[in-house]
């Protein structure tokens, strides 16, 4: 796609958006795409009061588009200054020089807010037939709702009632904004789900149970017309359990696992330059590295354990000196790192002069007090981490030749 090939998409009358799978970065948003946002960043679509999808991170949709899978998300859009929720097929486009795109379509639905009132007034679940078998002998939760009567919960199987905890007469009673804690605004996001064809992936929801606890799920909804009511039936797949497991595994990935400090890993994640979210945190920052005095005899005459044991009394330690929204990493071995963000050098000299302080002020029960060498420097605009990191080192490089238990700056 050249550029003219891009502009030409300003001529048609849905909006096109693409963005750069890593970064969530917007390449083009046609005219009628760049009418519906309130800037020109992409994430708040995503993000935003009615957004609903499958993935946060794009990148997990690659291999899916590539295979010509049909994914769709529910965006939030901007419609006269008001939130509006609007459906997006997405596809995957190789641009030169830019590798692999997403595009974003949206798709019109003028006709969700009007829907005609169906038959399903008179839906009644009918004792025989194929649907009646399929539902309630299938042991995923499924429910029929009926979106033109204000999302109403017209038939639930017995798997649902098991799952939400309900008898079948008051779960019909409800409506799907009742057990979607989006609450009614989910209502915009059901009229776009309810106009789908189908057979895209699941979106991602939290919904309420009637002991009042919540769980995450997926939802796989589509249209369905059922005794001639026009209906969408949604099949629900719990996936907390999932989403603990994602989480723990998110946490894990950027922490040490002795101390619990973050690691190395997510230091350079934090700092990555492409990162947009981390550079007004790291744009003015100081850096403390801290590196233990004489460690290896700590672990030569007591023991590998007890060493362990003045690692995790040392984060804590730091954890206690440093402020709200300083970053501590365990650099590796018997090394630490602070990140001051919005620091200047005297106000982060000041701090390593408290940490060094309160660290030769630690006892532990059968060891002797230990004492930590601190190097300190200012990030220079436009200094790399590597130049930044040469310049710490060679400061607490001194502090070491100078005696230890020492606070240098570079
Ligand atoms: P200096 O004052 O010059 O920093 O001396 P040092 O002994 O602290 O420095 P050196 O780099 O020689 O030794 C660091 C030691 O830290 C060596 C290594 O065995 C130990 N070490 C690294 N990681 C761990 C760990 O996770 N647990 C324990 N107990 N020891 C560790
Ligand atoms: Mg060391
Ligand atoms: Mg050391």
């Amino acid at each position: 796609m050249s550029t003219t090939e891009l502009h030409s998409l300003d001529l048609l009358t849905f909006p096109v958006w693409i963005v750069l799978p890593h970064t969530e970065e917007l390449v083009f948003a046609n005219n009628v795409a760049r009418e519906l946002m309130h800037d020109l960043c992409f994430s708040p679509l995503r993000m935003g009061t009615f957004s609903a999808h499958v993935q946060n991170d794009l990148t997990m949709y690659l291999s899916d588009l590539r295979n010509l899978h049909h994914i769709v998300e529910i965006l939030t859009v901007y419609r006269e200054g008001e939130e509006a929720a609007m459906a997006s097929r997405l596809s995957i486009k190789a641009l030169p020089g830019m590798g692999e795109v997403i595009l974003f379509e949206g798709i019109e639905t003028p006709t969700a807010h009007g829907l005609k009132a169906s038959r399903s007034a008179t839906y009644q679940r009918k004792k025989q037939g194929f649907y009646a078998r399929f539902f309630q002998t299938n042991s995923a939760p499924m429910l029929l709702i009926d979106p033109s009567r204000d999302g109403l919960i017209v038939d639930a199987n017995l798997s649902a009632l098991n799952f939400y905890g309900y008898t079948h007469d008051v779960m019909c009673q409800k409506h799907t904004w009742e057990i979607n804690m989006l609450g009614r605004r989910i209502l915009p996001v059901m009229h776009e789900i309810a106009h789908l064809p189908g057979g895209h992936k699941p979106l991602h929801f939290v919904h309420k149970l009637a002991d009042g606890t919540s769980r995450h799920v997926q939802t796989y909804a589509g249209p369905i017309e059922i005794y001639g009511n026009k209906l969408m039936l949604c099949i629900i797949h719990d996936i907390t359990e999932q989403k603990r497991l994602e989480q723990e595994l998110e946490r894990a990935a950027m922490r040490d696992v002795l101390t619990g400090l973050f690691n190395r890993r997510h230091f350079y994640q934090v700092t990555e330059p492409e990162q947009t979210h981390a550079i007004s945190l790291t744009q003015d920052y100081s850096l403390l590295l801290i590196d233990t005095d004489r460690f290896k005899s700590i672990n030569d005459l007591f023991g590998h354990l007890k060493g362990d044991e003045v690692l995790c009394a040392l984060a804590r330690t730091l954890e206690s000196c440093a402020r709200k929204d300083d970053l501590i990493f365990r650099w590796g071995g018997e090394e630490f790192v602070l990140l001051l963000p919005r620091t200047s050098l005297d106000v982060a000299l000041n701090l390593a002069e408290v940490i060094r302080a309160t660290v030769a002020k630690v006892t532990l029960p059968g060891l002797p007090r230990f004492t930590v060498s601190i190097g300190v420097a200012r990030h220079e605009t436009n200094e790399s981490i590597d130049e930044l990191f040469k310049r710490v080192d060679d400061a607490l490089y001194k502090a070491k030749h100078e005696g230890r238990n020492r606070v240098l700056a570079a």
